[in-house]
């Protein structure tokens, strides 16, 4: 048996929960609610809103030990704070089972401050970050600053990436690859991990794997690309740069289940990795070794 940690969670309190329209009406927070209230063809949600008890129930099914709860590139600073303090008493009470990232709006003042509070409030990361999104250049002053405060206190940038030639869905948000190589190139000392297969970045650009300080995960992979993929993308990268993400609980295979889909995902993985040592690395071990657990 495996030991198994996802690496790309996202969790909401039940405030968010009882109405997530309503919520993010209230808050103004426009592209979360496209993109996570949205609705199938079948009418069916495009991602569920489970409790903490729900989360834990659903690792114990899929005998996923650890969770690394995402934060989201929220539009302001409140909902920042507001998910920073979910998230802080989350991994007070089940150090065991959670880890998490914290949300951080690059317009926040003393912004360097604000990480070194986070980092001793027991955050392990940065994340899931998205300046595209949040409409900041990524030359701008303040990007640089969360950056190097990241490195400088070792936690590491977990960043959205939309592959520029996937089929446009509701609330897609074009963050250019050539973006992620510059970051990359000029914060050597951030450890960057770029989800989503960073958009297939390595694919495109091949000469990304002289840059040590990115990583890639796994988040949603059953939806944006077919199987056949997965060996292309594991050839292109070495293998102790790739960490096992879910998204969760967006329902990776919504035409099957209308559940998550984690396990089956975690199967199909399972299977498709060409050795015993690359299946536990991706699966919990480069994680492990990045976050010290
Ligand atoms: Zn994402």
């Amino acid at each position: 048996m495996h030991s198994i940690i996802d690496s790309h969670v996202h969790l909401y309190p039940e405030e968010v929960n009882k109405d997530p329209i309503q919520w993010a009406e209230v808050n103004q927070e426009k592209q979360w609610k496209i993109l996570c209230t949205r609705k199938r063809r079948d009418n069916s949600p495009v991602q569920l809103f489970p409790t903490v008890l729900e989360l834990l129930k659903a690792m114990d099914d899929a005998c996923v030990e650890r969770s690394v709860l995402m934060g989201w590139y929220w539009e302001t600073e409140s909902s920042c704070e507001m998910q920073n303090a979910f998230y802080k008493s989350l991994i007070n009470s089940h150090a065991d089972r959670f880890s998490a990232f914290a949300s951080v709006h690059p317009k926040t003042k003393q912004i360097k401050s604000l990480i070194k509070k986070l980092k001793d409030d027991g955050f392990s990361g940065l994340g899931e970050l998205s300046p595209h999104s949040q409409g900041v250049a990524i030359r701008e002053k303040s990007l640089s600053e969360i950056l190097t405060a990241a490195s400088e206190l070792a936690m590491p940038v977990n960043l959205h990436v939309s592959d520029p030639d996937s089929r446009r869905y509701e609330g897609y948000v074009e963050t250019p690859l050539k973006d992620f190589i510059a970051l990359a190139k000029r914060f050597p000392k951030t450890r960057f991990i770029l989800a989503h297969l960073g958009g297939l970045l390595p694919v495109k650009y091949p000469e990304v794997r002289d840059l040590e300080n990115i990583y890639y995960d796994t988040a949603a992979l059953p939806l944006l690309y077919e199987s056949a993929l997965w060996p292309l993308f594991l050839s292109h990268v070495d293998s102790s740069k790739i960490l096992y993400g879910s998204d969760y609980p967006l329902r990776l295979y919504p035409s099957k289940t209308v559940k998550t889909g984690v396990s089956d995902f975690i199967q199909a993985l399972e299977s498709s990795c060409p050795s015993e040592i690359t299946r536990a690395a991706l699966l919990a071990g480069n994680i492990k070794a990045i976050l010290k657990l």
